[in-house]
């Protein structure tokens, strides 16, 4: 039988025979693409620590702050009541994403997931600093414990350490923000125990991933990385091997790969490029760097390695558009459409009055009724007001609990009201009544709520 003659792997490339991690060492890229990577990793680790720092109108540039339920994206504030516009983000998002990996693979993974910049662009440098290149740091690891290890030892974890607690505390502010942030650090430590614990703890696992972890991550837990197989077809450009150019490999064999195991040994997830495209590339293109300097050196055109799909490389032609590709591209221009006029054209005040629950009517000695409400107004704009609530479907009147209606801007008010009534108004046992929220004449928003008699 033909299946015979191949042999298929049936576990990823960093576990062996017995089902035990086999350490990948990863030689150090080069190259173009590389540099381009770092150019990319590097400006998007500036923004993600700058982000906390930078304010529109007063305002983090990022915050998610979930204790308040409140977001702020761009100087905008969502709250919790925002939440259908939140959930078209998060719906547009993970369509791009889907879109992305339909017609470009992996390239979130390779170009922009967090797990990949840290681990390529920090902490694996770092680690090609103090323990040298992929053969010095396999020697140094099967070594006997000697001073030179110690020392490297000591100080790669302990700078792996520090940069853990350093992301963590990052990541803090981007939910709590830099001002309430630096209030914190200056505070006594005794008064934040049980943060100083989970920040310290949330810092080791950063560690923990980082030093030992490492790849796993991208090839078992990403449950992103594992939809690769559903999500990719024979048109997506990935990291390909033109194996029509290559093959057969070896020396003087009569393609251009010579089998020197270069681009194999620079792959940061331990796998071979020319068996195909398989679940573990992330698509970091160290490969592609790789393997253009051995064919620059062998004096062939560059590229065996490259972004290409199958049907690519079969039929010697890159195209990236077909009907599905297209199919995505409208659903998510709509979409994106949609909630620009959303974001445009939500009110700027959003008001929310509901009668104070489990209190009834009370009929009082002037002949009217009256309810007691709850009442809620967000200001989702940078303007200050000073509002007024008035009764426009009645002839009644309202007695709010303090003077006015003060809100200032990306502000949340709340309080209580009675409303009254002459009794000859009231027919029904359920009347709705309509408020008017008013700021000096101009009425803003009117809202509908029930008031009870009997
Ligand atoms: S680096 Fe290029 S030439 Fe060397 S084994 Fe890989 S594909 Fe073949
Ligand atoms: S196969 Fe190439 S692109 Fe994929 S992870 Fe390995 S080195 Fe990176």
């Amino acid at each position: 039988m033909l299946i015979e003659k191949y042999s298929f792997r049936d576990k990823p490339t960093n576990i062996d025979e017995e089902g035990k991690r086999k350490w990948v060492y990863a030689k150090q890229p080069h190259g173009s693409w590389y540099t381009l990577r770092t150019l990319v990793g590097w400006g998007l680790l500036v923004f993600w620590v700058i982000v906390p720092f930078i304010r529109i109108n007063g305002y983090p540039l990022i915050l998610l702050d979930i204790p308040d339920r409140r977001f702020i994206i761009f100087g905008a504030i969502f709250w919790a009541q925002d939440t259908f516009i939140l959930s078209l983000l998060m719906l547009s998002f993970v369509l791009f994403i889907i879109l992305f990996t339909v017609s470009f693979g992996r390239v979130w993974c390779g170009w922009a997931c967090p797990q990949t910049i840290f681990m390529e662009m920090v902490f694996r440098r770092i680690e090609f600093w103090i323990e040298g290149d992929y053969r010095t740091r396999r020697k140094l690891d099967a070594s006997p414990w000697n001073f030179e290890k110690t020392w490297k030892k000591l100080a790669k974890h302990t700078i792996f350490l520090l940069i853990a607690i350093m992301m963590t505390n990052v990541f803090l502010m981007w939910f709590i923000g830099s001002e309430k942030w630096l209030t914190l650090i200056k505070e006594p430590i005794s008064e934040h125990r049980t943060g100083l614990a989970m920040m310290l703890a949330v810092s080791g696992l950063f560690y923990w991933i980082y030093s030992w972890f490492r790849e796993q991550i991208c090839t078992m837990v990403c449950p992103y990385g594992r939809m690769q197989g559903v999500l990719l077809d024979q048109n997506s450009i990935v990291v390909s091997y033109d194996y029509k150019r290559g093959e057969p490999k070896g020396a003087n064999a009569g393609g251009d790969c010579i089998d020197c195991r270069r681009c194999l040994a620079v792959c940061p997830t331990g796998i071979d490029i020319r068996n195909g495209t398989q679940f573990e590339c992330i698509h970091c293109t160290a490969c592609i760097d790789e393997c253009n300097d051995v064919m620059k050196r062998t004096g062939q055109a560059p590229n065996l390695i490259r972004y290409s799909s199958a049907i690519g490389i079969e039929e010697n032609h890159e195209t990236i558009w077909n009907t599905r590709n297209i199919a995505y591209s409208a659903v998510l221009i709509i979409l994106l459409g949609f909630f620009a006029y959303t974001i445009f054209t939500r009110p700027v005040i959003e008001t929310n009055i509901l009668r104070t629950p489990g209190l009834l009517f009370q009929e009082n000695a002037d002949g009217t009724i009256s309810n007691l409400y709850n009442i809620k107004i967000v200001n989702k704009s940078h303007n200050k007001y000073d509002l007024e609530i008035k009764i426009l479907s009645h002839d009644g009147r309202i007695e709010l609990a303090g003077r006015g209606i003060p809100l200032n801007d990306q502000d949340l008010y709340q309080s209580t009201f009675i409303l009254f009534i002459p009794a000859d108004q009231i027919t029904n046992e359920n009347t709705t009544v309509e408020f008017g929220i008013f700021e000096e004449d101009k009425l803003l928003e009117t809202y509908k709520a029930t008031f009870i008699y009997r």
